[in-house]
């Protein structure tokens, strides 16, 4: 694995042609977590893909697409277009350097524009390739096997809240529950900030939450990771033999 701590000699010595990026947010989480939870979260999920990928870990992006979150004291945010702009930027001067895919490794769910940044990103540039994966959204369809709630649980919830529990629990202040579990749908936060539809700001089932589940959906998000990494490859390499053996005929 390379790392910024790693010097030029070092990485022309390297044949390592995968960079992981990780990218996460500086938003309010409640009262229960910190506002660096997502970059907390993403710095390691990257890492372990980037020490299975024997790849070139990146710092992180850690302050991104949270408008919604403004009114939480903490917040910091990029407007989604900016951060698409930075992701255009980052994948481009690894193409530069000699890369050859970039693997975006995701925790925050309001990031949505890196889906058309990335879906734009691989008709522009060559044989570069920039893969999203978005944590949250590739362990999902098993999230059953290991949470209460797989509905609704959207924010500083069971799930993250488990998984700082898990790798960070002097970070985890005490969980109390403070409103009522009755919610809009998720969609809403396109209309209202998330301080004026919940009234601590987080939007889920903390009370939930155990370090075990963390340890679990942590292991999950990796393979699951691993996996989807391997079949955008294995397809990759399907769809290239095919428009070679088509361009020679
Ligand atoms: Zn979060």
């Amino acid at each position: 694995m390379l790392t910024v701590y790693h010097t030029k000699k070092e990485f022309e010595a390297s044949d390592c042609r995968i960079a992981v990026l990780p990218v996460g947010a500086t938003e309010q989480h409640g009262s229960h977590l910190p506002v660096g939870t997502d970059t907390i979260f993403a710095e390691r999920y990257a890492r372990e893909l980037a020490e299975a990928l024997g790849a070139y870990l990146l710092p992180a992006v850690a302050i991104s697409s949270s408008i919604e979150h403004r009114k939480g004291r903490g917040t910091v945010y990029l407007k989604a277009d900016t951060l698409a702009l930075v992701l255009r930027d980052i994948a481009e001067s690894l193409r530069f350097s000699g890369f050859d895919k970039l693997i975006i490794a995701n925790f925050h769910g309001g990031n949505w524009i890196i889906k058309p940044t990335v879906r734009h990103l691989n008709r522009e540039l060559g044989d570069f390739q920039t893969i999203l994966l978005y944590a949250g959204e590739v362990a999902r369809p098993r999230y059953h096997e290991i949470f209460n709630h797989v509905q609704n649980d959207v924010h500083a919830g069971e799930m993250e809240t488990s998984l700082m529990l898990h790798l960070h629990p002097e970070y985890v202040a005490d969980i109390r529950r403070q409103h009522e579990a009755a919610f809009v749908p998720q969609a809403f936060m396109d209309y209202f900030d998330v301080g004026d539809i919940t009234p601590d700001g987080y939007w889920g089932f903390p009370e939930d939450a155990t370090a075990e589940k963390g340890s679990k959906v942590l292991a999950l998000m990796l393979e699951e990771g691993i996996k989807y990494i391997e079949e955008v490859e294995r397809v990759t390499k399907q769809v290239k033999a095919r428009n070679s053996r088509e361009a020679g005929q």
